[in-house]
């Protein structure tokens, strides 16, 4: 099904081509026509599935058709910063082949509020926003959201994650009760089904996530490697592949100042990225990767979401995610719109018991591999995974032990 099947606006249409989108996703076929219908929707969409544009392009084109200018009538909320950056690139760079001027707001936290509501003065087309900023500026009165007819909540199992489900029930009791709810999501936990349930109306489901012609083709690989070890054989993938763009991600802040120091010391160009950088310093680390001038970016979980950076090759996990949807995340920033990619993990002493539980939930089985030279010396990991299944540095508690034995009784065929 083209894209032209549609009835988009020429102007959307010809702002497709410019992308370079020759037909739609399968999440774009099944989103676009509910979504220009007014339905309310739930979709279960993975980052890299074009799940930004199946919601922006429908958007755009009820926007342009309708005659109520600068009401904010759009509300997309969002859990991060960059996420927000990147919906509003993606509405801006669709909206500008249309003759109607789009006035775009993108309201996040971590930057002066000036701006923002100088900005909203004179009302704005459709709002992107994180939940918390959104509520500072209607405490100002810089903003109503008295006349939003859509609200989007786009990567909605963060937005809770986060602990943003406060305040995202004061926005929803801000919002006019007739409204068309569009949800995305990679995942459902229990409490975003609740919160879904309570105010989507027979909703439309989509779920492109199990589809498998249209799973992102990522190559997955676990290595075993003693702790201390992880960053000369870092170091040596990275050079042994030459690899021009690599995603690191660690468990703490100072795990990735501390990697990226390392690395840079080895001459590979590294830079940390966490919460804690100011905003200009995690544009400028996004900015002077996907330029290239930056090698590896070493993230918390922060960067699991919300960058979008075309053809990231690899994924590595230094420090394991807690849970399987953070590895899901994690790995989902490879092998986006129908590239190729590929996500290793490191399992390093007292982890292979948390990540067999990674791979239970995530359905999948992963040989291990030592690599030459790598090879582990600590002998006592097997044991005392088997006996304990903890986590890395910690004495085992009673979460620990409880997965422990999960794991035992997963692999034992119980
Ligand atoms: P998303 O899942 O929205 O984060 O999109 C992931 C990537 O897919 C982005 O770089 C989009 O520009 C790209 N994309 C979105 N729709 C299409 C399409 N129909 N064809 C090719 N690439 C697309």
């Amino acid at each position: 099904m083209p894209f032209t099947s549609f009835q988009l606006h020429d102007g959307l249409l010809q702002a497709i081509r410019l992308r370079g989108y020759a037909n739609p996703t399968a999440i774009q076929q099944e989103a676009i026509p509910a979504i220009l219908s007014g339905a309310d929707l739930i979709a279960c969409a993975q980052t890299g599935s074009g799940k930004t544009a199946a919601f922006c392009l429908p958007l755009l084109q009820l926007w342009n058709a309708s005659p109520a200018p600068r009401q904010a009538r759009v509300l997309i909320l969002v859990p991060t910063r960059e996420l927000a950056t990147q919906v509003g690139d993606t509405l801006r760079s669709l909206a500008l082949q249309l003759a109607k001027p789009l006035k775009l707001a993108v309201l996040f936290g971590g930057v002066s509020i000036n701006p923002q509501m100088l900005h909203l003065r004179g009302g704005a087309d459709i709002l992107v926003a994180t939940p918390g900023r959104l509520l500072d500026l209607i405490r100002q009165n810089a903003v109503s959201l008295s006349a939003v007819s859509t609200l989007v909540l786009d990567e909605a199992d963060r937005l809770l994650e986060y602990g943003f489900a406060d305040e995202l029930n004061q926005l929803l009791a801000l919002l006019p009760a007739e409204r068309q709810n569009l949800l995305f999501s990679a995942t459902f936990p229990s409490q975003l089904s609740e919160l879904a349930q309570q105010f989507l109306h027979s909703p439309v489901h989509i779920n492109v996530a199990t589809d498998a012609a249209d799973k992102p083709d990522i190559l997955q690989r676990a290595i075993v490697i003693d702790t201390e070890q992880r960053t000369p054989l870092l170091r040596h993938l990275i050079n042994s592949h030459q690899w021009k763009q690599v995603l690191v991600f660690c468990a703490s802040r100072y795990a990735t100042e501390l990697v990226a120091v390392k690395l840079r010391k080895a001459r590979i160009a590294a830079e940390p990225f966490h919460g804690e950088l100011s905003q200009g310093k995690r544009t400028q680390v996004l900015a002077d990767f996907k330029a290239g001038r930056i090698r590896v970016i070493v993230a918390t979980d922060v960067a699991a979401r919300g960058i979008d950076i075309n053809r990231l090759p690899v994924v590595i996990n230094y420090d394991l995610p807690r849970s399987s949807d953070d590895y899901q995340h994690r790995i989902g920033r490879t092998g986006r719109a129908g590239e190729s990619g590929l996500a290793i993990s490191f399992i390093s002493t007292g982890n292979e018991a948390h990540f067999r539980l990674i791979e239970k939930r995530q359905n999948i089985a992963l040989e291990r591999e030592q690599l030459a030279g790598f090879e582990v010396t600590a002998t006592e990991i097997n044991a005392e995974d088997k006996l304990h299944g903890g986590i890395k540095g910690k004495r085992p508690n009673k979460k620990d032990k409880l997965r422990a034995q999960l794991a035992e009784k997963d692999f034992s065929g119980d």
